[in-house]
């Protein structure tokens, strides 16, 4: 959530950072700005808008800078306008800073600050933290490095900042609490980031920056303390992410390519632990933890948003093939309503990103508790691996569109991968089930392929439906999630209101919303519930409702029903959603590019959400 970037070394900043918050801008992108030093003195630029409109504002100005900051923010205090846009200034002018997070105590701090005669031209939280540090800096006649230091002890919340101060104009600081900063160690120059996509196009040797580490970074050397001010050994890893990952690669969006992309990130996620020829199933990340996993009392799954609904499909999964009670979290209830967790549970942990802060709480806390984590997210080296006891990667690569597709398989087959290794280690699956599992795995990126060639015929439908004002999703056991996160999809793709719901459920309520106008998307493929979900078609048909179905090849009935049928490779129920979700990310798309909106960058949303 908001994207930082910054600069210092030899080069021209300001391209370079520019250049950066355009790759971030998938973060956050209600306003942009920077903050360069030339000769001494500060030149801050900021705009409301994207990162395009800050370029527009800035030219013909002042650009030279051999250090920059830049922003690309996703408002949590204050609307989004030119004022509230970071890099924000001291009371002297002196100190710019930039911010991702929320300070959760600015409201104190900013009564203290006023009654001491400092004025605000934003409504921001970060503005009042660095009246905060130059005040700190002012009364104890200290260094900005020092104040920045005993400010943060002060601070309740989560945080990157960068400042740059004027007086010091060879040195960059940054701290974090709570969200991610990547550093990129080039020679006699670093990159700063909240990610590491604006960073592999120079240097693949980063360091990651952990919670409560103070960098003092200058062109030829990166310095790391703790908040006691105790030096750290940087720890330099090496990216493994290449440049055309982050690009579109010819694609118009970077929704579609990440959709197209899902037979080989499916495949990536099973490669090297699924091998069905051998009827063998290995995950280095869980090889010491399997006993614990398979004593488990309990599972529980603590998740937001997509990754929320791949946590719901492992319920499904898990309950049946290991016979292990699984409870699915939003990591956000989770923390805060004081949940009976401890010894004996197992939670895992699931995030694209790996730093989505409500789950990471959540986390802590049960961690605390004594409950064994594992973390299944996307990226390497982030918050939530680091925390977690063990875990499995998902191997999607970056996920840049803002509404998440190939992550959200690559997580369920992952997921799905935990279950069987689980079973099989515990007994409660049979060998031919097991075996009959991995096949299906095995060729899952294959059907998703076929899945996928639906594209034009998607297209279609999405013209035909694009004007509707609701959706109704439905499905039954493992498609119950798949009709959640078709729903999900649509609203933030589209801003049309879509509700997904259990099939069965729906006599309960929605289908009081049930007219002709009413177009219901059915993901109604061929497992034990379908008979079932076949009456429920019916039921919708009866009342005049739109049906669009998602079935399975060879199927006789529903095709003579729906007013529309997307049909899709035929599955085991358990592999089932990874190929019914691809026409509900299509159509998604589809009726987003049709309405005329910018599928990547979706109103309000920002990817990686790292505020709580
Ligand atoms: N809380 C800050 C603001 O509202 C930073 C938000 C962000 O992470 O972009 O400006």
């Amino acid at each position: 959530m908001c994207g930082i970037v910054a600069y210092i070394g030899k080069r021209e900043a300001y391209p370079v950072v520019i250049k950066g918050l355009r790759r971030l801008e998938y973060r956050g992108y209600d306003s942009a700005g920077v903050a360069l030093l030339n000769g001494g003195k500060l030149n801050v630029y900021k705009k409301k808008g994207k990162v395009a409109e800050l370029e527009d504002h800035v030219v013909g100005k002042d650009l030279h800078s051999v250090l920059a900051i830049g922003h690309t923010r996703w408002a949590t205090h204050g609307e989004p306008c030119d004022r509230n846009a970071h890099p924000h200034l001291s009371g002297d002018g002196k100190l710019a800073m930039v911010h991702n997070g929320i300070i959760e105590n600015y409201g104190q701090l900013k009564k203290e600050l006023l009654s001491k005669g400092h004025q605000f031209s934003s409504d921001t939280d970060t503005e009042v933290l660095i009246h905060f540090i130059q005040e700190i800096k002012k009364s104890n006649q200290c260094s900005t490095e020092e104040a920045l230091r005993i400010a943060l002890k002060r601070v309740v919340g989560a945080y990157v900042i960068l400042i740059v101060d004027e007086d010091n104009p060879d040195t960059l600081l940054a701290a974090r609490k709570g969200s991610p900063l990547v550093i990129g160690v080039g020679k006699g120059e670093h990159f700063l980031a909240s990610d590491a996509s604006p960073i592999v196009e120079y240097t693949k040797e980063v360091v990651y920056v952990n919670d409560y580490e103070i960098a003092i970074v200058k062109a030829d050397e990166l310095i790391l303390k703790n908040i006691s001010n105790e030096i750290q050994t940087p720890y330099i890893q090496k990216l493994d992410v290449e440049l055309a990952a982050i690009e579109k690669g010819g694609y118009d969006h970077f929704m579609l390519k990440e959709i197209f992309e899902q037979p080989q990130t499916i495949f990536d996620s099973l490669r090297g632990r699924l091998d069905a020829k051998a009827g063998k199933l290995t995950l280095g990340g869980l090889r010491e933890h399997t006993d614990l996993l398979k004593e488990a009392k309990r599972i529980i799954i603590v998740a937001c948003g997509t990754s929320w609904h791949a946590g719901l499909v492992a319920e499904y999964m898990i309950e049946e093939l290991c016979r292990i009670p699984v409870e699915v979290e939003y990591a956000s209830e989770f923390r805060y309503r004081n949940p009976v967790v401890g010894k004996g549970d197992v939670i895992i942990a699931v995030s694209q990103s790996g730093e989505t802060a409500d789950t990471l709480v959540a986390m802590e806390s049960a961690k605390e508790k004594g409950a064994i984590i594992l973390g299944v997210c996307n990226v390497v080296g982030s918050s939530i691996a680091r925390l977690s006891h063990a875990g499995v990667y998902t191997h999607a690569g970056p996920e840049i569109g803002v509404a998440s597709t190939k992550a959200f398989t690559a997580q369920l087959a992952v997921l799905a991968l935990i279950g069987l290794k689980v079973a099989m280690e515990k007994g409660t699956i049979t060998e031919q089930r097991f075996q009959h599992l991995l096949d299906e795995l095995e060729d899952v990126s294959d059907k998703v392929a076929i899945a996928l060639e639906l594209n034009e015929q998607i297209k279609k439908i999405a013209d035909k439906y694009k004007d509707a004002r609701d959706f109704l999703y439905l499905g039954r056991g493992y498609n119950f999630p798949v009709a959640l996160e078709g729903a999900l999809k649509l609203k933030e793709i589209s801003y049309i209101h879509a509700e997904g719901y259990p099939a069965a459920e729906m006599k309960h309520g929605p289908i009081a919303l049930v007219d002709e106008n009413l177009p219901v998307v059915f993901v109604a493929t061929k497992d034990s519930y379908y008979e079932k979900i076949v009456s429920n078609i019916q039921e919708i048909k009866a009342r005049k409702g739109m049906v669009i179905a998602i079935t399975t090849e060879g199927d006789q009935v529903i095709p003579g029903m729906a007013d529309d049928v997307i049909v899709v490779p035929e599955a085991d129920e358990l592999v089932a959603p990874i190929i019914s979700v691809i026409p509900l990310q299509l159509l998604a798309y589809h009726i987003g590019v049709l309405k005329g909106l910018d599928v990547d960058k979706p109103r309000n949303l920002a990817k990686s959400v790292t505020v709580e």
